[in-house]
């Protein structure tokens, strides 16, 4: 097996992982679905299948599908991808529902039903609707639909993009608590030193893979494999694990399923992260800084600690309470995050201060702590 270092991890861990797998997100990129002349039909049988296969075999699936934009192309007579955002936004509207009755035609045949959910960034950003994405996705799979997301590219602007599915459908995987994340895109996997070497086979938690990174995409594909990899290890974090495949492979999903060797298999790590902190750790994006003296930070480093208005030195940015933020030491370097109980303006107001003072300077006292132990996590985390 080719392993990218020496030791570690068993064939039989990667077999375990995936049969007990009950729960998968499969995401197939545009350069495996679409061209610049539109959908690619043979691709999306064949994908559609083998996921009925899946479904017929007792577990569930969701789909996360890129080549919306793809699809839009033809329609609008374009013959390459728009290069403004706002040209892709308008492909993305009018390539979706192509992209969603092409899922829906291959799925009528097995008599499963889909449904549509489309995601930017700013969703899962804020935890109520981030919750409420998660129901609908849990209600969809309990109904038996197989749900197809893409992001809401017609909406995102550059703040709430994502920039690519790779990213959204690690979310997507963290969101729902599934059990193994496929990436399907128009190559093998990760190669040893970039495009041309041996495919690598497993990556293990620890190992630095970045070095093998080569940056050519497909004429459709957004992310590449540097991409692929970020989200590969964000859902390895919450202990989930990941595949990088080729799409156009005969079988695919049935091979991996059934525990063959394909693609690049990512070992995840063992997860300390419960639901909340997976949420704080990996769907967020910071809004502001606060940073703090010495003593507070070896306090929360080992994990013993709440964030205390006195140990806070400089609060950096505007925030309400219930955003997350960066925690970090007093040269400004990040070490954890967490969710503040304080606005921005109320943390510089008692920052310093014991937390008996907070009633005394602010007139009221919600809780002692800035940031409780509960909703802090570490960067290693
Ligand atoms: N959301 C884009 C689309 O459906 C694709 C993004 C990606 O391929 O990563 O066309």
């Amino acid at each position: 097996m080719n392993k990218l270092n020496g030791s570690g991890l068993m064939n039989t861990d990667r077999r375990q992982l995936i049969d007990s797998a009950k729960l998968i997100v499969i995401k197939i990129g545009s350069g495996v679905l679409a061209g610049v002349d539109g959908l690619n039909q043979p691709a999306l049988r064949r994908l559609g299948r083998q996921i009925s296969a899946i479904r017929e075999s007792g577990r569930q699936v969701v789909v996360v599908s890129s080549g919306a934009i793809a699809s839009g192309l033809q329609p609008l007579g374009l013959t390459r991808m728009p290069k403004t955002i706002v040209d892709k936004q308008a492909a993305a509207a009018v390539g979706q529902q192509v992209l969603m009755n092409a899922w829906a035609n291959v799925f009528r045949k097995s008599q499963i039903a889909v449904g549509q959910v489309l995601l930017t960034s700013d969703d899962l950003d804020h935890r109520s609707r981030y919750l409420n994405a998660r129901h609908t996705l849990v209600s969809l799979l309990q109904r038996g639909v197989i749900p197809i997301i893409n992001e809401n590219d017609s909406v995102s602007f550059e703040e709430i993009k994502m920039g690519d599915n790779d990213h959204l459908s690690a979310l997507v995987t963290t969101l729902i608590s599934a059990n193994l994340l496929v990436m399907l895109t128009n190559v093998d996997g990760l190669r040893r030193g970039g495009a041309n070497g041996d495919l690598i086979e497993i990556v293990q938690a620890a190992d630095h893979v970045d070095e093998h990174v080569s940056g050519s995409k497909s004429a459709t594909g957004v992310g590449g494999m540097a991409t692929k990899l970020q989200a590969a290890r964000l859902v390895g974090r919450s202990g989930i694990p990941a595949i990088i495949a080729n799409g156009s492979r005969t079988n695919v999903l049935k091979d991996i399923l059934s525990g063959k060797n394909v693609g690049t298999y990512f070992e995840p790590k063992a997860s300390r992260l419960d639901v909340r902190r997976r949420w704080i750790a990996t769907a967020t994006r910071p809004r502001g800084k606060i940073l703090v003296d010495d003593g507070a930070q070896a306090a929360i480093a080992s994990r013993q600690a709440s964030l205390l208005p006195s140990g806070i030195t400089q609060v950096e940015g505007h925030f309400s309470a219930g955003a997350v933020v960066r925690i970090c030491d007093r040269k400004g370097v990040p070490f954890a995050r967490g969710l503040v109980s304080y606005t921005s303006d109320e943390t510089r107001r008692v920052m310093g201060h014991n937390s008996k003072e907070i009633p005394e300077i602010l007139g009221y006292r919600y809780l002692d702590e800035i940031i409780h132990r509960n909703d802090l996590v570490l960067d290693g985390d």
